[in-house]
């Protein structure tokens, strides 16, 4: 590879990443024109790519590359899903002491070179990243759950599965396919692989081990099974997994407890960019919800959400993009539903201050992405932060 002439595409951390570690292997940077392999960046959609007749990689893909041509490859354990992925690396990294890269910030060339042979990594794996790869695999795959999201970007759903499952198309057979086995659309897409099926499900004995863990709801307990499943794997014992386990304090953005307002404890969990992740949040909780819902309306189907909310949930508000579409869909289902419209974070507090009741739970899940209004789902999630601390302490001082 190192006497590829290799052009980067995007400006942002991956390609950065990419052409700080060219030039440590002293391997020169070429323009597209005159490149015989493109490195290309998770946020370029393939609409985007120039018209060349060479091959253009994923930064994964051409890392895993770089990784073999040395004496010293990693133990790659590549995490995939449409939701839990940050969580399930940021877990696994945590019980496994190792490091984590991938979708979770931290570009996987970063890691070429400075590795031991054989030394573990938490590798959080996304379509976009999966869909540029051809020859990588990692040792141990984690396939977590598939449900509709990123229509937008992958076109069809399957589509979609497609570029996912490419975590698991090149593993042979000494290689491991840990995989959720209550997720039912899992099991057709995965009966192709050839690596070592290794099956989780909240049903199993083994998720009584995990009853108490430090982050909420029977999602979480399930991620966690997935890891104890991998951590088995490479052969830490069990009081080890959950002695580790307990010391695990959650990511931020993701059903982070923020402040108690108006007597009723307040959750942050901007990272619920699609349905299925704000109903995994909405049903880790047993007290009423009070419920906000904001974003950018990838043009999801909203009817089946919109029902099991109306089943869980004491009342919603909602507020940018989605806002019009959700409130008539919602009426066509129950026009009685406590439903509220509101402009910003501030308002939605204060329009549900209204209506609470001590220990209410408020849950800000959006359940759609941010970019209608903010820059990502961090920025939303620290400015709903601010906004409870800054209410919570005028109302304190009340
Ligand atoms: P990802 O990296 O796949 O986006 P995160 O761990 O960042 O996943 O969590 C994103 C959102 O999904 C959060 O709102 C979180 O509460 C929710 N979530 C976490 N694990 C799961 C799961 N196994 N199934 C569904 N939703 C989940």
């Amino acid at each position: 590879m190192h006497t590829q002439k290799i052009a980067i595409l995007g400006d942002g951390i991956t390609a950065k990443a990419v052409r700080e570690k060219l030039n440590q292997l002293h391997i020169q940077e070429t323009t597209v024109d005159a490149a015989d392999l493109i490195v290309t960046s998770p946020g370029i959609p393939p609409h985007q790519y120039p018209n060349v007749s060479c091959e253009i990689i994923s930064e994964i893909e051409f890392a895993y590359r770089l990784f073999k041509e040395t004496d010293t490859p990693p133990t790659l354990i590549g995490i995939t899903g449409t939701n839990g992925k940050s969580t399930v690396t940021a877990l696994l990294a945590h019980v496994l002491d190792c490091p984590l890269a991938g979708n979770i910030g931290v570009p996987l060339i970063t890691y070429v070179g400075i590795l031991k042979k054989g030394a573990p990594i938490a590798l959080e794996l996304s379509s976009y990243q999966l869909e540029q790869c051809s020859t990588f695999y990692p040792h141990i795959a984690i396939f977590l759950n598939l449900t509709e999201d990123h229509i937008e970007r992958h076109k069809t759903m399957h589509a979609y599965a497609e570029a996912k499952a490419k975590i698991f198309h090149n593993q042979t057979a000494s290689d491991y396919l840990i995989y959720n086995q209550d997720e039912v659309n899992l099991k057709p897409l995965i009966s192709t692989s050839l690596s070592q099926q290794v099956p989780y499900s909240l049903q199993d004995p083994d998720a009584a081990l995990l009853n108490n863990l430090p982050i909420p709801g029977p999602h979480n307990q399930s991620n966690a099974l997935s890891v104890l499943k991998a951590a088995r794997l490479l052969g830490l014992s069990d009081t080890k997994i959950l002695s580790k386990m307990q010391t695990f304090k959650g990511l931020e953005h993701r059903i982070e407890y923020i402040a108690d307002l108006f007597f009723c404890p307040v959750y942050n969990d901007s990272k619920a960019t699609n349905p299925d992740s704000t109903l995994k949040a909405v049903n880790a909780f047993y007290d009423p919800i009070h419920l906000i819902i904001c974003g950018y309306d990838k043009g999801l189907e909203l009817e089946a959400f919109i029902r099991q909310l109306h089943e869980k949930v004491k009342s919603i508000t909602v507020f940018g993009a989605i806002t019009a579409r959700f409130i008539s869909v919602s009426k066509k289902i129950s026009p009685h539903f406590p439903l509220y419209k509101a402009d910003t974070i501030t308002d939605s507090l204060l329009q549900i201050s209204q209506h609470t009741q001590k220990k209410d739970i408020i849950l800000f899940s959006p359940a759609c992405s941010s970019f209608d209004q903010f820059n990502n789902y961090e920025h939303r999630g620290q400015e709903f932060k601010k906004t409870v601390l800054a209410l919570s302490q005028k109302h304190r001082r009340n």
